[in-house]
């Protein structure tokens, strides 16, 4: 069994609608989390995505543009758990994009796991002319050249399609032609639950319960692929939870926050844990 927490690294007070909510435009701002997702247990301490690294020039540009408030580097955050970006030997990346795995440099004992047709989507894509590149707006071109070096160095996997046990008990689910080229669902079956990483398949609950709870999918607003294979990756994830929407954590979503026992900490953001392993203290007490 895993225990499992969600990491604030960042919190953003204005998001426009439109870009969480396919569609939704002139429909005001919404808060987001930038989190990323300790699982610990069987003898690892595997984190999902990286985080941004706030110290980067490149970075605090797009910290800037998105407002990204209170970013805090993975050292601070994992201490609050008792770990340090040493301890993490495990990190398997949902997406490419900034906000997800731009410190890859941060973890040197990890092996990093990603969708190759995620990666590679990516490089085919980066070296069309600029006219071809809007959908690259969440993209930082030097963490691929980094991914491609840790690839070339045996430190990242590519793993190709559906992943049964990945890690015992840690399966991955691609999502193609959506979000991203290949994104990647993290699903850890644990005794109390199946609780899923969505990455950015979803922004936020009403990706998956529709406008005003109407049960209508919504895509997010920002894709490479069709809304139609965002709204089946949508679909699928709801019947591999068996409609328990509440096993699906959406990174971003500032409800994560009240939905689980959470501590706000001083520097102003938030540690939720999800699920215990017998025998493991709290570490938000
Ligand atoms: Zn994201």
């Amino acid at each position: 069994m895993y225990s499992i927490w969600l990491l604030e690294y960042g919190h953003v007070y204005r998001q426009p609608v439109g870009s969480v909510l396919a569609g939704q435009h002139n429909k005001g701002f919404r808060e987001l989390s930038f989190t990323y997702m300790l699982v610990q247990g069987n003898g690892h301490n595997i984190l999902i995505d990286t985080g941004t690294n706030g110290e980067d020039e490149t970075t605090k540009k797009l910290h800037e543009r998105d407002d990204v408030h209170y970013w805090q580097s993975p050292e601070h955050i994992l201490k609050k758990v008792g770990l340090t970006p040493d301890d993490i030997d495990y990190v398997l990346i949902t997406h490419a994009h900034y906000d997800h795995m731009d410190n890859l440099k941060a973890f040197k004992n990890a092996q990093f796991v990603i969708q190759k047709k995620e990666l590679l989507g990516w490089v085919e894509a980066m070296v069309k002319p600029p006219k071809f590149r809007a959908p690259h707006m969440a993209l930082k071109p030097d963490n691929i050249f980094e991914a491609l070096r840790l690839s070339v160095d045996g430190r990242m996997t590519l793993v190709e399609g559906e992943v049964k046990n990945i890690l015992d008990d840690i399966d991955l689910i691609p999502a193609y032609d959506g979000h991203t080229f290949a994104s990647q669902i993290v699903m850890i079956h644990n005794p109390d639950a199946n609780w899923f990483n969505v990455g950015d398949i979803a922004y936020v609950n009403e990706n998956f319960t529709g406008i005003g709870g109407d049960g209508v999918y919504v895509p997010v607003g920002l894709g490479v692929g069709t809304q139609y294979h965002m709204i089946e990756t949508l679909d699928d994830l709801v019947k591999r939870a068996e409609g328990k929407l509440d096993q699906i954590i959406i990174g971003h979503e500032t409800s994560n926050w009240e939905k689980f026992p959470s501590k706000k900490y001083e520097d102003n953001l938030w540690v939720a844990e999800i699920s215990l392993a017998d025998g493991t203290a709290s570490k938000i007490n």
